[in-house]
């Protein structure tokens, strides 16, 4: 073993104090989605600072690209940190709170990248031991779609990648455990509007009309057959209709409908399929009716979807770092999340480390005005993604 794998954990240590200043500074500072313009700059600064092969910016629109090479030859592979915030006003009562009335990182993405700079700081000291070359990969726009991943893999970021891997901390699990998936882990979330027209008119006088409300039930029913009739039963796939809105009075019969709601898959056959019929069937059912129906599918972010051998790089990665006894298979999760652009390219493995701890306050879940971490975490999450790089350069040394 490499005297870096050996005293990683020491190192990454030492330069927890940089990483929990980095973090609070940029929780001071948030910036909106495709909006970052600070944040990114001062990424690029500290990467030129240690010493990058190169260091991109701009990759994708907002994106940070550093590329360094080790020591001796090998694989290529890639970390992905995200650094956007979100529109939440911040209500936590701590110095380092948030700076700018209603913007708040509430997702972790800011330790996401403190925990990423300072991995990247220990490795470029001892870039002499790395058997191949570590792409890091600063990330904008997470939080709102269309998402920056997919722009950066457009502009490049990937290309030349054997495999990518990436954290997201997570506070509704307790700090110091690691969940690793393989598989579909988080799932395809897509939306969905149905605009149904009928033909309104005497709530007394049905036959000379078209009631939308009667069609927007039809379609309510018919959508349950998708579950039910058009998807394996071993697979996953949920329709909810979330709103049904029409009539304005007792006595009318209605002139429209509105219908809106989420469909979550986990594999493309199944989201392709449950898409296909949802507008089949509202077209079908208004059509019988004498009505019409119009839908906007709108897809989220695809599945996330990590690759075995990858995971299994990472599963031993977690072991040494967090114990045997700490690491648990993640089972998976409806949320999306955009770093399956990445995974769509290039093999790899999406992970999960606790940042929970109720005696830090970091009891509230994601998203919410009183969000945090405990920071701990973050030496967790850099340790567990140093030791997964290294695994993988050394396990396709060439
Ligand atoms: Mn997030």
């Amino acid at each position: 073993m490499s005297d870096l794998l050996t005293n990683l954990r020491t190192y990454i240590q030492e330069l927890e104090p940089q990483i929990v200043a980095w973090r609070r500074h940029f929780h001071q500072h948030p910036e909106l989605s495709f909006h970052e313009e600070k944040t990114p700059a001062k990424i690029a600064d500290i990467l030129r600072g240690l010493g990058m092969d190169e260091v991109r910016t701009g990759v994708g629109g907002r994106g940070v690209v550093a590329t360094l090479r080790g020591g001796q030859p090998g694989r290529t592979v890639a970390i992905r940190a995200d650094f956007d915030a979100l529109p939440i006003q911040d209500q936590k009562d701590v110095p380092y709170k948030s700076t700018v009335p209603g913007v708040m990182h509430a997702c972790g993405h800011d330790a996401h990248t403190s925990e990423l700079l300072g991995l990247a700081t220990i490795l470029a000291r001892h870039r002499d031991q790395i058997p191949g070359t570590i792409r890091f990969i600063f990330q904008h726009a997470e939080e709102e779609l269309p998402g920056g991943a997919v722009a950066m893999v457009e502009d490049g970021a990937v290309d030349g990648v054997d495999a990518i891997f990436g954290v997201h901390l997570w506070s509704m699990f307790p700090v110091g455990k690691a969940w690793i998936g393989t598989g579909p882990i988080m799932a395809n979330a897509d939306d969905f509007i149905i605009d149904i027209k009928g033909k309104g008119g005497h709530g007394a006088i049905p036959q000379e009309t078209v009631d939308a409300i009667v069609i927007g039930s039809q379609i309510v029913s018919n959508l349950q057959t998708i579950a039910s009739r058009n998807v394996s039963p071993l697979d996953s796939v949920v329709v909810t209709v979330g709103t049904f809105n029409a009539g304005d009075n007792f006595n009318v019969i209605a002139d429209t409908c509105r219908l809106t709601g989420t469909v979550r898959t986990f594999l493309p056959g199944v989201r392709d399929r449950a898409q296909e019929r949802l507008i089949e069937i509202a077209k079908g059912a208004a059509a019988m009716l004498g009505g019409s129906a119009e839908v906007n599918y709108t897809r989220g972010y695809p599945a996330v979807i990590n690759t075995e051998a990858e995971a299994a790089v990472a599963w031993e990665a977690a072991i040494e770092t967090f114990g045997a006894d700490s690491v648990e298979r993640m089972e998976p999760m409806m949320g999306g999340e955009d770093f399956s652009y990445y995974l769509q390219k290039v093999p790899g493995a999406f992970l999960f480390v606790g940042a929970g701890n109720p005696e830090k306050g970091a009891t509230w879940p994601h998203h919410h005005p009183r969000f945090d971490i405990d920071e701990k975490a973050m030496a967790y999450a850099s340790e567990l993604l140093g030791r997964t790089v290294l695994g993988y350069l050394e396990k396709h040394r060439s």
